[in-house]
Formats: C-alpha cells, sequence, structure tokens
C-alpha cells in the first residue's frame, strides 16, 4: 500500500551492486547461464527465452546485454518477458527454477547491501510491520517475488521483481498470480492519496462513548479519496483480501481511538501554545504538528513508520471534520 521511494543516487548504486554481483560470483546469473548444462536445460524448456538470452553464434555464447536487460527489468519488462516466454509446462517450470536460483542470491552479501541502500524499514505491501536491515546481517526483510517465482522461475532473480515485505505479507500472498489478479507494485505505486482508510460510526455518532469503548462502535474501510481508474480500486481491493489487511487493520481500533483522543486534546490553541514554549525544537510549526499526529503529510514519510497511511487518513478525516468529538454538555459551534 506504501511505495518504495528510491533516490536516483541509491538507485544506480543498488544497480550496479547488483549487476556486479551477477557477474563475479561463482552462483552469479553470469557464470549460470555459460555452464553447458543450463544452455541445455534452458534450450528445451524455454526456447524463447534461449534465444533471447543467447547470442546466435556457433558457441552460443550468453548475451550479456540481455541478461543485464532481464536482470533489472521493470515492471513492464518483466510482463514482456511472461509473455514473451508463453506457457510452460510443470516439470520445464521445474528445470528452469534450477538455473534461476534465488536459494543463491538470498545466501549471498550483495542482498543485504542492496536492501540497505533501498532502505525499506516497514512492509511496503501493509504498513504495518517493520522491516529493518541489520548491517550485521542478522535480521532483514523478506524478499517476496512479485510475479512468484513458482510461475514464472525466470524472473526470479530479477532485482525489481523482489520486494522486501514482512512475513506475514509475504505468506499471505504465496504464489498468487499476480499478472491475473494484480496488488499494488511498490516500486511504482501505493495507496498515495488516491485511496485512503475512512472510520465510520455504526449506530449512533457519539464519539466520546465510542472513545470509552462503550456500546458504541465503529467500522474501518478503504475508499477512495478522489477520481481514479476504476482499475487501481479494483486492484486496491484486490490488495486488501489477499493479504487480509480488512482483518489486520480491524485489529488497531484502540489505535485509532488513541489517535483521536490526541487530536481531540491538540487543539489549535494548544498547538500554539506548544510551539512557542518549544519552537527551539522543531523547523516549522508544521513540523510539531507532524510530530503530535505520529505521521507525515507528504507521502513519500509514510514508509518509515508503521501505520503512518492509517494515522494519516484518520487525521485528516478529523480535520476535514468528517467526525466531532465534543466535550458532553458542548453544543455544535463552541463551549457554553
Ligand atoms: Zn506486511
Amino acid at each position: 500500500m506504501i511505495r518504495i521511494w528510491i533516490s536516483n543516487k541509491n538507485r544506480d548504486r543498488i544497480e550496479r551492486e547488483f549487476l556486479a554481483d551477477a557477474r563475479n560470483a561463482p552462483t552469479g546469473l553470469f557464470h549460470t547461464l555459460a555452464k553447458e548444462e543450463v544452455r541445455n536445460l534452458l534450450d528445451e524448456a524455454c526456447p524463447a527465452l534461449y534465444r533471447c538470452l543467447y547470442h546466435d553464434d556457433t558457441e552460443h555464447t550468453v548475451n550479456e546485454a540481455e541478461v543485464q536487460r532481464l536482470l533489472l527489468a521493470d515492471r513492464s519488462a518483466l510482463q514482456d518477458y511472461i509473455w514473451q516466454s508463453g506457457i510452460i509446462r510443470k516439470r520445464k517450470k521445474k528445470l528452469l527454477s534450477e538455473a534461476f536460483q534465488y536459494e543463491n542470491l538470498s545466501k549471498r552479501k550483495v542482498l543485504n547491501t542492496i536492501l540497505q541502500l533501498m532502505d525499506v524499514p516497514v512492509c511496503p505491501y501493509c504498513n504495518r510491520q517493520y522491516t529493518f536491515t541489520l548491517a550485521s546481517g542478522k535480521s532483514r526483510p523478506q524478499m517476496d517475488h512479485y510475479y512468484p517465482r513458482d510461475l514464472y522461475p525466470y524472473l526470479a532473480v530479477s532485482l525489481y521483481n523482489l520486494v522486501p515485505c514482512c512475513a506475514v505479507c509475504n505468506t499471505a500472498k504465496g504464489p498468487l498470480d499476480t499478472r491475473e489478479y494484480p496488488i499494488l507494485y511498490p516500486y511504482d505505486e501505493g495507496f498515495s492519496y488516491d485511496m485512503g482508510f475512512q472510520i465510520v460510526a455504526k449506530d449512533s455518532d457519539d464519539w466520546v462513548n465510542i472513545l470509552h469503548d462503550g456500546t458504541g462502535e465503529f467500522s474501518l474501510t478503504v475508499e477512495k479519496k478522489r477520481q481514479i481508474p476504476l482499475k487501481k480500486e479494483a486492484v486496491v481491493k484486490n490488495q486488501m483480501e489477499v493479504l487480509h489487511l480488512d482483518e489486520h487493520y480491524d485489529m488497531h481500533k484502540d489505535y485509532i481511538r488513541d489517535i483521536l483522543r490526541r487530536q481531540a486534546m491538540y487543539t489549535p490553541e494548544r498547538i500554539h501554545d506548544l510551539y512557542r514554549q518549544f519552537a527551539h525544537l522543531f523547523r516549522s510549526r508544521e513540523e510539531l504538528k507532524q510530530v503530535l499526529s505520529g505521521t507525515d503529510t507528504d507521502e513519500r514519510g509514510w514508509g518509515k513508520r508503521t501505520l503512518s497511511k492509517l494515522t494519516y487518513d484518520i487525521v485528516k478525516q478529523l480535520e476535514n471534520g468528517h467526525i466531532r468529538i465534543e466535550k458532553p454538555g458542548e453544543e455544535e459551534g463552541g463551549a457554553k
């Protein structure tokens, strides 16, 4: 749901490190493809891909430019490979997975280097779990294959088919065929400002009662926030379902109550006072407000903290006056 933002400088470095490793490591793709048995295996399993990855010379040498293209393929290029490779039978898919072994890549140090450069501290699929990469290599996110390697084994070691994510999302997504049932592709897209969480009181609009976890209840949904193509709405709905995000987010109602309380307490007057007292701690009043609300107003910051998109949307809903939390005895329009 949250897009992965990588600076151009880091992207260059990531791609350079990734290619250098694939070229130099004994188990890297360039060396693997140069092996006689792998060449024969590829020729048998997927002739279209074979013709692409090897020169049409007498030696059938590896076409390095094409291997590089496969390793750094963006989403549209990944889709081209799927289209071009056609339907491959199960037995042949097994053969292919021997040539494109993700296990080899996952054991190499380069993956850690790349994950540190990518800097994805929170799962981009759910925005609920931290996924730090430790420099020691002792902990790092799992890598989901956006286009699953069971179905498209030749994309198993392509950089932008690997999405750092949490174990819960990786397991839930499993071998879902994202070509048929796409979810958001985090290198290009997220909920952004198009889709957002929304809370609705179930019976009564008495939000004070709801805050006390009394009889009042509320529900949480994801709605479009501006005019967007129907396709994106369907993709988001699919993501919510596949990753059980509806159910997971429903477990965060206590957290939502805390947002409501916090926002109700930080009135404009209180924020004014706090800023006067603590201006030296902040670059601007806006920054103070962001710290108090616990989220970023710029979507580029959402990937830094868990539940930041949920927080942003609920805070916005309050700011827009869609929810009113009034002290008992207070009428709309101000205190008595
Ligand atoms: Zn996740």
